[in-house]
């Protein structure tokens, strides 16, 4: 089978319709909405545009399938989750086919998406058959307090377009685990992974209603009336800061319990003792990574200025020199951005670096022909002034600023209203732990490019979120905590 036919073959094979009580289902009002192909701007099909009244039926379903679901056993519940993780392995070459063609990102860097997001359905299977509670004799020595924790109900789960399995699994996997009943509504832009991996977890033996997929373009219309409803426990959302600010709003009319994994501006520090070479690579990674349209992607890079210079001129080396085509197509290193407005927003964020006096070292021009391309952007002597000190660039675009103190280091890296994650260098450990400690983020880089482990609790301080994800707190987010207090 030819490239073109497998791309057509994989778009077909995946089902376009709502997901609901267990059936696929056409939007109530018969509408759809077109995917499209960031690399060529065509169109790969269309999905099922979901009215409010789908929006309800899914939290309908998701509540009748609550109570039975919250009942089973948790080693059931485990497998299942166990055999997800089976499929989504084994059908990786499809899956990473199907996110490259609607989200862009070159194939070698969907298959590792798709490891990682496969880990959560497999560390959840693992944490079903882990849910404890505590007994505790009262301080008088003569009462007993017994504390439970239990499933928080019906969850709403929201995703965004970047990471489109793994935003999803990272949420479906503990929720699933803690006996949740889930309405995911997957981004419209990347809707195609989420619908395939509802297909695979209803072949792994989900019942019908636990999981129900709302794809739509109406998305505020659709979404509010279900955080409104008090059926509803339980709002996960990722994406922007400014959509989650909105929905904690929503979010307490009902006191709803919600988790935020919001925005970034992640620093990257390189103090004079780190192996810059070493730098270089983790900077290759926490900036190129998913084009730099990752939460995590390195947005300021703080290089103190022994080391500026060649730190600067290898990072433009191996960035200029990055191969940029569709993501499908093999050595392809460098895939379009998600869409005309990214690539928009980040030609702009560049230009205004320059207008004030940024130096372009490698890139800073939007190529011509079909596709939302921008090329791998070194730009050097960058004004604090610039845009993109405050705002999350998005996009493979890397600001080197210098320092000559560790405390401007900090200060710089901390001031900032987010604090997802920062990354640092050095070869001194006690430099190391200091600066580590002084970092307002929920996660440190130190000496590594990359944080994301399905085992550690993801997740950011300031305006970069609320919870955790992963790790041994990750399920506790889809729990309540009860205590019954007795007498004895
Ligand atoms: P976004 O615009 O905030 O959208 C995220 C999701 O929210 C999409 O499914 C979107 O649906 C939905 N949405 C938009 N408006 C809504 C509303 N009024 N009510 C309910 N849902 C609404 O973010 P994005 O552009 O997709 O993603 C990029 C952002 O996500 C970046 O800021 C990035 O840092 C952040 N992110 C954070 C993490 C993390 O773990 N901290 C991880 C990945 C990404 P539509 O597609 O229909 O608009």
């Amino acid at each position: 089978m030819g490239d073109a036919a497998r791309e057509r073959r994989i778009v077909e094979e995946v089902p376009k319709k709502l997901l609901i009580g267990g059936r696929e289902r056409d939007a109530a009002e018969g509408k759809t909405f077109p995917v499209e192909d960031p690399s060529t701007g065509e169109i790969l099909c269309e999905v099922a545009d979901a009215s409010p009244d789908d929006g309800m039926a899914a939290l309908d379903a998701a509540h009748k399938a609550q109570a039975q679901w919250a009942a089973t056993a948790p080693r059931d519940r485990g497998e299942i989750l166990r055999r997800a993780f089976e499929m989504v392995t084994e059908q990786a070459d499809d899956i990473a086919m199907l996110m490259t063609l609607e989200m862009g990102k070159p194939l070698a860097e969907s298959k590792a998406e798709i490891t990682y997001a496969a880990e959560f359905f497999r560390w959840f299977s693992e944490e079903a058959v882990r849910i404890s509670g505590e007994w505790k004799v009262n301080a008088t020595g003569s009462g007993r307090v017994l504390v439970m924790r239990q499933p928080i109900g019906p969850c709403l789960l929201i995703t965004p377009w970047n990471f489109p399995l793994a935003m999803g699994t990272r949420k479906i996997g503990p929720a699933i685990a803690a006996g949740c009943t889930v309405v995911i509504k997957p981004a419209a832009l990347t809707p195609l992974t989420i619908l395939k991996l509802a297909d695979i977890l209803a072949k792994a033996g989900l019942p019908e209603g636990v999981l129900n997929v709302v794809t739509t373009k109406s998305t505020g219309k659709v979404m509010g009336p279900l955080i409104a409803d008090p059926r509803l426990r339980k709002l996960s959302f990722t994406g922007s800061t400014e959509v989650g600010q909105k929905l904690i709003e929503q979010s307490a009319q009902q006191v709803l319990k919600t988790s935020m994994e919001l925005g970034g501006n992640a620093p990257f520090i390189v103090c004079a003792d780190a192996d810059v070479d070493a730098a270089v690579d983790g900077a290759m990674l926490a900036k190129m990574r998913n084009i730099g349209e990752a939460c995590t992607a390195a947005n300021r890079f703080y290089v103190h200025a022994d080391v500026a210079e060649e730190f600067t001129k290898k990072l433009t080396d191996r960035m200029g020199s990055m191969t940029i085509g569709r993501g499908v197509d093999e050595g392809v290193e460098v895939g379009p951005l998600v869409e005309a407005d990214q690539r928009d927003k980040v030609a702009e964020l560049v230009d205004d670096a320059v207008q004030k006096g940024a130096k372009v070292r490698t890139g800073g021009q939007v190529p011509n022909g079909a596709g939302y391309f921008y090329p791998p952007t070194v730009l050097a002597d960058v004004p604090t002034s610039a845009r993109l000190v405050k705002e999350e660039i998005f996009g493979p675009v890397a600001p080197v600023f210098t320092f000559t103190e560790d405390d401007e280091a900090v200060r710089a890296a901390n001031d900032t209203e987010f604090g997802l994650v920062s990354y640092l260098y050095t070869r001194d450990l006690q430099r190391a732990i200091r600066l580590s400690e002084r970092l307002e983020a929920g996660m440190v880089g130190l000496n590594q490019g990359m944080v994301s482990n399905a085992g550690a609790p993801f997740g950011g301080w300031k305006q970069s979120g609320l919870g955790r994800e992963g790790g041994d707190v990750g399920i506790d987010e889809y729990l309540e905590i009860k205590y019954v207090a007795m007498n004895v």
